[in-house]
């Protein structure tokens, strides 16, 4: 991908004020839970019965510091870009029925209007205050154990969660309320087309010369690097690879071969009304 950091606008940077940590899990496995929490939808540190400690060391303190490297600072102005090209391109698609979100970044937990959320979470949307959260960790995982590396993947996952803004903006996000877990579920159709919506993106994206304009622009082979990544963290490949076994009734979010086949059309066509999972998965 190639892009151009800019003024950071679209992020609240919340990662020097978050603090605090999970005890006794250690880093790997903390991160673990973390990828598994948020593409199974269930916060697995809470089944745990794990505390949030005051403090854990090496960790950011209370103080507003916050102790970052080049790489890290990178990511950020990465996040904003890819976030700024997108907001601007459902502004284009939507009109002004388009609201500009922001990405809070934070570290180990967070308070939302959504209530206090730990990095267990994993990315998430929150309908309450239209805010999107991200604890950068998430995609040293995303790469390292789940096998879905690359800027494109990491791109896919911001994405992904701007879509549910813009299923909120657009009154998708009630039709779950109530909505029970499984492969046919309202709750994994919203899912599907949140994946859909990042897809229209990618195709917004994928277009020559948006670089140039000041945009973000998509290489060969990034469109492969997304596909990987919603193939790498389909339910059933994380019910396998957590449980040993698929179990189809409790999907949240869609199987890998789902995931795929529902970035597909948003990706090919740049056009959300390609992406009616309500009317297909819901039968
Ligand atoms: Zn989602």
């Amino acid at each position: 991908m190639r892009w151009t950091p800019g003024d950071r606008g679209n992020i609240e940077d919340n990662r020097g004020r978050s603090g605090g940590g999970i005890a006794g899990l250690g880093i790997g496995g903390f991160l673990i839970l973390l990828v598994l929490s948020w593409a199974t939808g269930t916060n697995l540190f809470s089944l745990l019965g794990t505390e949030t400690p005051s403090s854990t060391p090496g960790s950011v303190g209370t103080s507003g510091e916050v102790k970052t490297s080049p790489a890290e600072e990178k990511m950020v102005d990465f996040v904003d870009a890819v976030t700024g090209d997108a907001q601007k391109t459902w502004a284009r698609i939507l009109g002004n029925r388009y609201q500009p979100t922001h990405v809070v970044l934070f570290r180990d937990a967070i308070q939302s209007a959504c209530g206090s959320a730990e990095s267990a979470t994993g990315p998430f949307y929150c309908p309450g205050d239209q805010k999107v959260y991200l604890d950068l960790g998430f995609f040293g995982e995303l790469s390292q154990r789940f096998g879905a590396p690359g800027d494109f993947a990491q791109a896919y996952v911001i994405t992904h969660e701007i879509g549910h803004h813009v299923q909120n903006l657009l009154g998708y996000t009630d039709r779950v309320r109530g909505s029970r877990s499984g492969a046919n579920s309202a709750s994994v159709a919203l899912e599907l087309q949140a994946d859909c919506f990042a897809g229209v993106w990618g195709h917004a994206a994928s277009q020559q010369g948006r670089f140039q304009a000041g945009g973000v622009e998509l290489e060969p082979g990034d469109a492969e690097e997304a596909l990987r990544a919603a193939a790498a963290i389909g339910d059933d490949r994380l019910q396998r690879m957590s449980a040993g076994r698929v179990m189809p009734d409790r999907f949240t979010h869609g199987s890998s071969a789902q995931r795929v086949e529902w970035f597909q059309p948003g990706m090919e066509s740049g056009d959300p009304r390609a992406c009616d999972t309500f009317g297909t998965t819901t039968r």
